[in-house]
């Protein structure tokens, strides 16, 4: 298990044979450059190749971030003109932060890039690989006159749109709820509350209308749901209360969820410390709810318990399910031929699969697993030291740790409870110390539904940006020196890894200046002292100092005058 087993790898060999076919003038481009700095003389007269970067969210902007190869030109094309810290956006539905302190322009990001960034405000609404462009419209919510229309042209394309909220096709949730994905519905979110403690206190108002007014809804169990929900007691208990005194009686959450538990993708501990924490603050949990319908003033649910339907009265719905696709990611699946998936499927060097020059990352694309299966399979093949198709008991740990290696995604994944059911699996019987190979590749299927691809988070889209950028710096240099640099020749050390993903932990905050943290390792910390560790981890990732500086103020602001309740 040495680095050589990913060198070799013929993958690595297919991305340099269609990096130097895609290349085109690279050769001639490399050598005019001092081969220790791999970057490109500024005053060079070669045409410089075209990246298009589509979406300036986790995924763009970290490969605009990590991007320093001054032989590129980079146009960036986004309906945003600017970068936004999402996992800060509940604290914006209840002003703990403001809008502007987790967002930084696109433009000042860049600024300093010793190569020129182009960005577009507008939105890509078709991808052409025959001639290699982008259809593009400008975002007609701006207010200045009407959509524009424009191509822009590429050599290479990194795709980064994310993903938009996933709606199931439930009836009514597209009008009657709100989603809590971008900036723009965080602040919709706060001006609804506050508008329905006014409403609710018009003295034409019944009691049983304050009731509903004052129900809030969330629909999702997931971290932002949770989160949201958490958030939202805070900012009632907190300072609304003392503003609407007559009101707090009135107030209900309720947190829908379909499966069993909230936070199930966490740590048991975490789920059941977090339900705990909701029923003793007064947020109404309700599991096995499904959604089945909203209207202007109802929400119906599908009961799994009495298999009945329940109609809930609201003032706010939250709905917090998931992603879905977005349309422009869905043509363009089709037109490559990847129907039948929900997202764009990738290589492990984040290539879209079936085309040329063309990356995809973050929340709209995944690694394809199916292939990712296949190699394990081989690997397990070679594992077999005595050519009987099977492979002995010892040998599992072994080829595991080969795997885990090679694919982190896959080691998360069975490294916490699938790892006994897959051995069990393998296995042709309870006291068999030897595992079938055969077996393990007719259970391959199993195993892939099991097997969950990366989580759609912003730490992958992030790691994916900077390992992108990272292949794009070393480019050339690889191309023109694939044997490695003078001092390793014989290495492979230019070639590029596939991408691997460093899972560093994960947050919950669960309100009351508590937070849930599940770290690397099944390290499991909850309370107010992982709430101060939430403070910060969340101030060191944020995007510029300036936005570190607004962030930290508005907290201490929430702290000495509590939360502003402004409708504005
Ligand atoms: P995005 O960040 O969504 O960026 C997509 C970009 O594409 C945007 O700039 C968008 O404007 C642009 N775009 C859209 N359509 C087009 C188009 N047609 N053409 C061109 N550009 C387009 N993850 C964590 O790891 N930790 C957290 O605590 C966390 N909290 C979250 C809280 C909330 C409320 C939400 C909504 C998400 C949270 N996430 C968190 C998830 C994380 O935000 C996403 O996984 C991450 O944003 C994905 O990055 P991305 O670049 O793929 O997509």
């Amino acid at each position: 298990r040495t680095k050589g087993v990913f060198h070799d790898h013929p993958h690595i060999t297919k991305l340099l044979v269609v990096l130097s076919v895609s290349g085109g003038g690279v050769a001639a481009f490399s050598d005019t450059r001092p081969f220790q700095t791999g970057y490109a003389d500024a005053a060079h007269d070669i045409k410089k190749k075209k990246v298009v970067v589509l979406g300036t969210g986790w995924a763009g902007t970290s490969f605009l971030k990590s991007l320093k190869d001054p032989g590129y030109e980079v146009h960036v094309v986004s309906p945003r003109n600017y970068f936004a810290f999402t996992p800060l956006l509940p604290s914006v539905t209840n002003g703990t932060v403001e809008a502007r302190s987790i967002v930084e322009p696109i433009r000042s990001i860049v600024r300093k890039k010793k190569f020129d960034v182009h960005f577009k405000e507008a939105e890509c609404h078709k991808i052409d690989t025959q001639n290699k462009k982008v259809y593009c419209q400008s975002t007609q919510d701006n207010n200045l006159g009407g959509s524009e229309e424009f191509t822009v042209d590429y050599d290479y394309l990194v795709i980064a749109m994310g993903a938009r909220a996933n709606t199931f096709n439930t009836p009514g949730v597209v009008e009657h709820a709100h989603f809590l994905k971008e900036v723009e519905d965080a602040q919709r979110i706060r001006r609804t509350v506050i508008d329905c403690f006014e409403r609710a206190s018009l003295p034409t108002i019944s009691e049983e209308e304050k009731k509903r007014i004052l129900h809030f809804v969330v629909v999702g169990g997931g971290p932002t749901g949770v989160e949201f929900a958490a958030e939202l007691h805070d900012f009632v208990n907190e300072d609304l209360a003392k503003l609407y005194p007559s009101l707090k009686q009135h107030v209900q959450i309720t947190l829908l969820e379909a499966g069993d538990h909230i936070l199930n993708m966490f740590d048991k501990r975490i789920t059941e410390f977090a339900e705990e924490k909701f029923s003793r603050d007064g947020i109404h949990v309700k599991t096995g709810s499904m959604v089945v319908k909203v209207t202007d003033k109802e929400i119906s649910t599908k009961e799994r318990s009495s298999g009945q339907t329940v109609a809930i009265p609201f003032g706010m719905v939250v709905w917090s399910t998931g992603i879905g696709t977005r349309p422009v990611i869905m043509d363009f699946m089709k037109q490559i031929g990847q129907t039948n998936r929900r997202v764009l499927a990738t290589d492990e060097w984040l290539r879209v699969e079936g085309c040329d020059s063309i990356y995809a990352l973050g929340d709209c694309a995944t690694i394809n697993q199916r292939r990712v299966m296949e190699d394990i399979a081989a690997i397990f093949s070679k594992a077999d030291k005595n050519d009987s198709n099977t492979l002995k008991v010892d040998d599992f740990k072994e080829v595991i740790n080969d795997i885990s290696e090679r694919y982190p995604q896959v080691q998360i994944h069975l490294k916490k409870k699938q790892l006994k059911n897959f051995f069990q699996l393998l296995k042709h019987s309870d006291d068999d110390d030897e595992l079938n190979i055969e077996k393990f590749k007719s259970a391959l299927s199993e195993v892939d539904s099991q097997m969950k691809n990366l989580p759609a988070t912003a730490q992958v889209a992030s790691q994916q940006g900077a390992y992108l950028a990272d292949c794009f710096n070393r480019m050339d240099i690889c191309e023109k020196y694939p044997e490695g640099p003078i001092r390793f020749r014989g290495t492979g050390r230019h070639r590029f890894h596939p991408f691997r993903y460093k899972h560093l932990g994960q947050f919950a905050p669960l309100g009351g200046e508590q937070t849930a943290a599940q770290l690397p390792g099944d390290w499991v910390s909850i309370g107010h002292s992982t709430q101060w560790l939430w403070y910060s981890v969340y101030a060191s990732k944020l995007v510029s100092w300036r936005t570190r500086m607004l962030v930290i103020s508005d907290w201490g602001r929430r702290f000495i005058f509590g939360r502003d309740s402004s409708r504005i």
